[in-house]
């Protein structure tokens, strides 16, 4: 998709009810954002979009929904920018369930569906798999996690979608970072327009410029009810080293109130050549630009 997707203007308003044939219609009611909340994270979510290629025309995009404030953000901001976009394409909101909790399926379409949205069950034995496949000293919620993705990314060529979105946002990616960077011996966040490890799919994650804080106050304006999952794993399995990143970040950012808009900048201004991967500088000789 071209750049700028974010700075179009769309003069034209579409009907809201609009689907593709055969598509149950999304989403609630409105085309445009009404507070100012959420215009922010609409223009930045058009932001992303625009400047990493994330949607072009005829893409069919499977949602991937667990039924928390992230996937609501994801699919509504999404959804906005279907309704918006000078040209066609398409969302299927999916929820996988893992078989923890018998009716999470029933909870999260029947949340989703009173914000208007209509959302796809699939149930898979994950619950079995874990506990078959857990070796001491594996955390659970990894495997979980694992399994998850590997079901979405099973689905959605099933059901015709060449992408799927991720509700990952500007947090996640910091923790990331700074996990590799602490823990794995890598510079590397997350990618944001990749393809998948099993190269079926292509992986986007259109709310990489946003704050998990904004997205909470969002969810809570939008009187969205987070469906928790009762899971056995849920409060003991954290990874801690996640844990202690977030505790690090939230204690740094008392005192640096920018510190996640600067992370975000450093993430869109890297430096090769202040760097020490030597694949990186046979690249190029060091210029006049490259300072000390
Ligand atoms: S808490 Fe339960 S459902 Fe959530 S990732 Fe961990 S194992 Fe999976």
């Amino acid at each position: 998709m071209a750049r700028g997707f974010a700075k179009r203007r769309h003069p034209e308003v579409r009907s809201p009810s609009r689907a593709l044939p055969g598509e149950t219609p999304l989403g609630a009611r409105r085309n445009k954002p009404v507070s100012r909340l959420e215009h922010l994270l609409f223009c930045r979510v058009g932001q992303a979009i625009g400047d990493h290629g994330l949607i072009e025309p005829e893409d069919r995009i499977l949602v991937a929904i667990s039924g928390g404030k992230d996937s609501f953000s994801l699919l509504h901001l999404l959804d906005l920018h279907r309704r918006r976009a000078p040209f066609e394409f398409s969302l299927l909101p999916v929820f996988v369930d893992a078989g923890w909790d018998e009716g999470a399926g029933e909870r999260v379409t029947a949340e989703f569906s009173r914000h208007g949205y209509t959302v796809e069950v699939f149930r898979r034995d994950i619950r079995g798999c874990v506990r078959d496949h857990l070796r001491p000293g594996t955390n659970p919620c990894a495997l979980c996690s694992r399994l998850r993705r590997g079901v979405l990314y099973d689905l959605a060529p099933a059901r015709g979608c060449n992408k799927l979105a991720l509700g990952h946002h500007l947090d996640d990616l910091i923790e990331t970072l700074l996990l590799n960077l602490f823990y794995s011996g890598q510079l590397k966040a997350m990618g944001i327009n990749l393809l998948s490890d099993d190269r079926r799919n292509r992986v986007i994650r259109p709310l990489c410029y946003i704050e998990e804080e904004a997205l909470r106050a969002f969810a809570a304006a939008a009187d969205f009810h987070a469906v928790e999952i009762a899971c056995p794993y849920r409060d003991g399995s954290r990874d801690p080293r996640r844990e202690a990143v977030k505790h690090w970040i939230a204690a740094l950012a008392r005192d640096i109130p920018d510190l996640r808009r600067s992370a975000l900048a450093a993430l869109k201004h890297v430096r090769p050549t202040h760097l020490l991967d030597r694949a990186l500088f046979s690249r190029r000789s060091p210029g006049p630009q490259d300072g000390l």
